[in-house]
């Protein structure tokens, strides 16, 4: 993409309404626009990320054994009469009535529609095990909307429900949403703890939401600060083992790691002094195990092996995929704007063009761009006639991993720059082998 044929309204002012950086800079970088409290349009940087972000959890939720789908957004209010929670969810619902005053709603999330597909199309225990997920807008009237995509009232998430013939198995879907949580994460270039929380109005037992540490997180959190050294790294899980899932899930979740309100002071008090902590996290993602607390009230039974019906266990599974972006930025910034792991990077690398209107500056420019296009990668090319300054700016704003600074003067000795933007270092070499070393960074798996 080339900068003067993109959209990408930047701002030079710090939007005053802004409290907390990852919320400045999405406005400042031109990524998103309010259009009433809690509802923004994403602009063209924006829905990149956005888009890649919902990339890496299609792809995380696919290699589990997870199948994709799509449910509205608009749903009928009888299902949820059937639940229970219609009366039971308060003023957190946008209910909305149609021309032939039928009761609907904007759904904030998607128990209710699933069992009814369930017990519509599924009758035998052989269609076991089963999960089902879809990525798709959601709709919460917050009392209190704000800190951007963060607490939006219309968000997108993936939501995702696992049905099981028994609690074991059941657990192993839990057990297994952990496990692709953690390396959905681990891609985004973040670092999401797994704490025992509480389950509010979805309800059940089992259930842990993950949690990225950052000081404007909304939930107060504590935990042994040896959870922070557990990673999931490269090792291989095969996500239809019982046992590997399961090891996984211990060894995530054995050391103290809660939020507030499951909290126990006692149980924390015995972790080692030094080790105990009290922080603020954002909550990007929550699993739960609820067993029969939908498929009961609402018939989802399946023929059992005795030929006598049985109501599934399920269990729900969210990720806050529009808030992953000002997590991500939370976590990863510096004074100078954004700086995009190259997981969710909206482009791969900038070229800046330091005198536009030189003809060899222009001409080296354009084949390092054609050059990177032709490896299958999106460079963002600043061909504007302006400062370099300018350039620079923009560019540690919008926060590209990788940016090549292409000038006369380099030219003159066969060289341009390579920086890194997260540590600022610059290396000078040959424009073929700049483009090569930016195709390699992102070969890797
Ligand atoms: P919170 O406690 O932050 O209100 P929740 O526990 O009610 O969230 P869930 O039902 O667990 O939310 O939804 C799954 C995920 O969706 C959450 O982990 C979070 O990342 C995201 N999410 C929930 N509410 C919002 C919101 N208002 N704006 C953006 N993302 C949200
Ligand atoms: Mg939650």
């Amino acid at each position: 993409m080339r900068l003067t044929r993109y959209f990408l309204p930047v701002l030079k002012e710090t939007p005053a309404e802004a409290q907390i950086v990852s919320h400045r800079l999405m406005l400042r970088a031109g990524m998103i626009r309010q259009q009433a409290a809690g509802i923004y349009s994403w602009l063209p940087l924006g829905y990149k990320v956005l888009r890649r972000i919902e990339q890496i959890v299609h792809e995380e939720q696919m290699r589990t054994g997870h199948i994709p789908m799509l449910m509205p957004t608009i749903q009928p209010a009888d299902l949820w009469r059937e639940s229970g929670r219609y009366d039971a969810y308060g003023p957190e619902m946008l209910r909305i009535r149609d021309r032939h005053d039928r009761d609907m709603l904007f759904g904030p999330t998607n128990e209710e529609m699933i069992t009814d597909i369930f017990r519509t199309h599924v009758n035998s225990y052989k269609d076991l095990p089963l999960t089902l997920y879809h990525i798709q807008w959601k709709f919460r009237d917050e009392v209190r909307p704000r800190f951007g995509v963060m607490r939006g009232r219309e968000f997108l998430m993936k939501d995702g429900y696992n049905f099981d013939l028994t609690k074991e198995d059941a657990l192993h879907a839990y057990n297994r949403h952990l496990v692709s949580y953690l390396r959905t994460y681990e891609r985004m270039g973040l670092q999401a703890i797994p704490m025992r929380a509480d389950s509010g109005p979805i309800g059940g037992d089992d259930t842990h939401e993950f949690l990225v540490l950052a000081d404007t997180g909304e939930s107060e959190v504590f935990y042994d600060s040896a959870v922070t050294d557990i990673r999931l790294g490269e090792r291989q899980i095969d996500y239809d083992s019982v046992d590997q899932c399961r090891a996984v899930m211990e060894e995530f979740t054995a050391l103290y790691a809660r939020t507030d309100e499951t909290h126990d002071q006692q149980a924390f008090d015995k972790i080692p002094e030094d080790r105990r902590r009290s922080a603020r996290g954002i909550e990007v993602g929550q699993i739960f195990y609820f067993g029969t607390k939908y498929s009961d009230p609402m018939g989802a039974t399946v023929q059992g092996p005795n030929g006598k019906p049985v109501p599934v266990h399920m269990g729900s599974h969210g990720i806050g995929v529009s808030r992953l972006l000002g997590a991500i930025i939370e976590a990863s910034h510096d004074d100078n704007g954004i700086i995009w792991p190259e997981g969710v990077t909206p482009f791969h690398c900038g070229i800046v063009n330091l005198k536009q209107g030189d003809a060899e500056a222009d001409t080296a420019c354009e084949q390092i761009y054609a050059a990177l296009v032709a490896k299958g990668l999106e460079p963002l090319y600043d061909d504007r006639d302006e400062r370099a300054g300018g350039k620079f700016a923009t560019m540690d704003l919008i926060g590209l991993p990788w940016r090549i600074t292409v000038g006369p003067r380099g030219l003159k000795n066969g060289v341009v720059e390579l920086t890194s933007r997260r540590t600022g270092e610059s290396e000078e070499l040959a424009p073929e082998l700049a483009v090569n070393r930016i195709a390699e960074i992102y070969q890797a798996p």
